[in-house]
């Protein structure tokens, strides 16, 4: 049954039969058209932490606060829920914009659409990170992948597997140091991507945009964020604490990673989900 005639047959019949066939046949229809559409095989997957008073930010950073409201039954008769929240713009799985290291970065709300959409191929360095907690991800990581697949890594979105996204429920395991504070900085250990990787990536290849499954795309010892530096000043977007990379094959996922349009932001709270191909695509 189509919606126009669902639309007559409401002029008709009474409210709750009505609105029951409207839901029916909405459904059919969307139903129809996912059918007929590009999105009707796969599946998707999450790869975004949830944001809760457990949420790992920098040990600098307040982390996320969320104010419940009054929710509950109205004297009306209809349920009610509107909370607030308050958060640093760079925590738990979010972008850092390109303005984040570099003045003529672009901000948040300034970065196209094509930089935050689009083939995601991941390279897997779990066995280096395992190895060592402070690894670098280097320039020939990233040749190995291309040389293994037969194709550069231009247009893609580039995830770099460390491993470290399995221990995010445990601060001390993915920062190295559970303390906060401005003293804490000096104790964090965990895989990041060489500043000369990076800097070969804007200077040689042509990414999307670099996701990383730590808490920041330099590793934890680093003072002078050096691929932050390179990545930005090549109006390259970031995403930091991405979750679930495990899960994704090294290729042929598309990715959505919709930040917060924050006006003028430095980052802000992102959304990343994968597109999963059939097993037979
Ligand atoms: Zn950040």
């Amino acid at each position: 049954m189509r919606v126009l005639e669902v639309l007559m047959v409401i002029g008709l019949a009474s409210g709750a039969a009505a609105a029951q066939g409207l839901a029916t046949a909405v459904a059919e229809d969307v139903a129809a058209a996912q059918h007929a559409g590009p999105w009707s095989r796969g599946r998707w997957l999450d790869l975004t932490h949830p944001f809760d008073e457990q949420t790992i930010y920098w040990p600098t950073e307040k982390g996320f606060r969320f104010e419940q409201g009054t929710n509950g039954p109205t004297p009306k008769g209809y349920y009610y829920a509107a909370n607030r929240f308050a958060s640093a713009e760079h925590g738990g799985t979010h972008l850092d914009a390109p303005r984040h290291f570099s003045a003529a970065g672009q901000t948040a709300d300034a970065i196209p659409l094509e930089h935050l959409l689009g083939e995601a191929v991941v390279v897997d360095v779990t066995r280096q990170c395992a190895a060592d907690a402070a690894y670098e991800v280097t320039p020939d990581d990233l040749v190995a992948w291309e040389t293994r697949h037969a194709r550069q890594l231009v247009d893609v979105i580039l995830l770099l597997r460390t491993g470290w996204a399995e221990r995010w429920s445990d601060r001390a395991a993915y920062l190295g140091t559970d303390q906060v504070g401005p003293d804490a900085v000096a104790k964090l250990r965990f895989p990041g991507l060489s500043p000369l990787a990076a800097r070969w990536l804007v200077d040689h290849r042509r990414i999307r945009a670099v996701g990383i499954d730590t808490a920041s795309i330099d590793h934890g010892p680093s003072t002078h964020f050096g691929a932050h530096v390179a990545l930005c000043g090549g109006n390259l977007p970031i995403f930091e604490n991405v979750a679930s990379l495990n899960d994704l094959p090294e290729q042929g996922t598309f990715v959505v990673a919709l930040p917060m349009k924050i006006a003028g932001g430095s980052g802000g709270p992102l959304r990343i989900v994968a597109r999963l191909p059939d097993a037979g695509d």
